[in-house]
């Protein structure tokens, strides 16, 4: 599908990580009517480009919902309560309450005609069975069933696909579904308890770097094994989804597999310094190994996330020092 450049888009959760440089692509690439929406008051948003209708609203809420939708052609489903594995493994309720925001959305997608609506769900729908090693095969879609994801923010994730899945077949609302594999990049959160591993460690090593601290905490053993998605990667991912005819979730995750300890080598070089490493065994750990398998989005769009993870974290490591420094 073309996108019409004067058509409204609606992102929600605009005021965080992704929603933020999604907006910022959106507006840079010509659209002329993008909303962006978030329960956050507008000074707390990691980006405001000049041009973005932004609007405070609570998409929990169905009210706001609907004014939010009201008049846009496409939505971008990307607003939740959530964070690192901290916070997930900590505020499950707060987490399965999130259900409210992407079922009220729907409705009011369904209510204003939308043309194609967007929900980006997670690998947290996939049973750990499939995760318990560090020499992990990739997860592909089939593996989410039968399901047994992630307590709390994996079964809310789990519930929504399914959510956008009926609405496409009882309403014909068109519900596209990505399962974002661990996304990282700069202008998103890098401390406070929501940050991911990724920007965690680019601080850790950051600090260590300003303060002349030669040492490093370091959450389990190190060998625990992921894949991270850079941000550009993600945002193709998501327009690929968007306009293309696919409806079932498709994985947009990098395939590029690194232990922990293999991101922090990664991480000290960029820096150039050299850490001892402190592993806390009690912190929260997720899964022992996870990584994206991509056949079926090669199929379906021939392509596939590319952005080797040394070049991603360059920019991310650049951007969190600078916060560091500032701060
Ligand atoms: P983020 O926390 O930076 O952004 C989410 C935004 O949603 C926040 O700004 C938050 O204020 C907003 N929000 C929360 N509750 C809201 C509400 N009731 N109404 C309106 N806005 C609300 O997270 P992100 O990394 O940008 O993630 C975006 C989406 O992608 C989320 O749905 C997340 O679950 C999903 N996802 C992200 C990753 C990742 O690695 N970042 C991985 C898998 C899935």
């Amino acid at each position: 599908m073309e996108l019409d450049k004067d058509a409204t888009f609606l992102v929600t959760g605009a005021g965080g990580f992704i929603g933020g440089h999604l907006v910022a692509k959106l507006i840079g690439e010509g659209h002329s009517s993008v909303r962006g929406v978030d329960v956050k008051p507008l000074e707390e948003w990691y980006q405001l480009p000049a041009g973005v209708e932004a609007i405070q609203g609570d998409m929990r809420l169905l009210g706001d919902a609907h004014k939010a939708v009201e008049g846009a052609h496409y939505v971008v489903n990307l607003a939740a309560d959530m964070g690192g594995m901290e916070f997930i493994e900590n505020n499950k309720a707060l987490c399965m309450l999130t259900v409210l925001i992407n079922t009220h959305l729907l409705e009011a997608a369904r209510d204003a005609g939308v043309e194609r609506y967007f929900y980006s769900s997670s690998a947290c729908v996939y049973a750990a069975e499939h995760q318990t090693d560090t020499n992990v095969t990739a997860l592909k879609e089939s593996d989410a069933y039968p399901a047994m994801p992630e307590d709390g923010y994996g079964w809310e994730k789990l519930f929504s696909e399914r959510m956008c899945r009926h609405f496409r077949e009882d309403f014909g609302l068109e519900t596209r579904i990505a399962r974002y594999h661990n996304i990282y990049g700069p202008i998103g959160s890098w401390h406070g308890g929501r940050e991911k591993a990724p920007a965690a460690i680019c601080r850790k090593v950051a600090e260590a770097k300003l303060s002349g601290k030669k040492e490093i905490e370091i959450w389990g053993d190190g060998h625990q094994t992921r894949s991270f998605t850079y941000i550009d990667d993600c945002l193709t991912g998501t327009m690929r989804l968007l306009t293309g005819d696919y409806y079932d979730p498709l994985n947009v995750g990098s395939s590029e597999l690194v232990s922990v300890n293999q991101l922090v080598d990664i991480v000290e070089d960029i820096a150039g310094v050299s850490l001892t490493r402190r592993y806390d065994l009690d912190a929260p750990l997720g899964v022992r190994g996870r990584n994206s398998d991509n056949t079926l989005i090669e199929q379906v769009f021939d392509w596939q996330p590319t952005t080797r993870l040394r070049d991603g974290l360059e920019v991310t490591y650049r951007w969190v020092s600078d916060q560091v420094t500032a701060q």
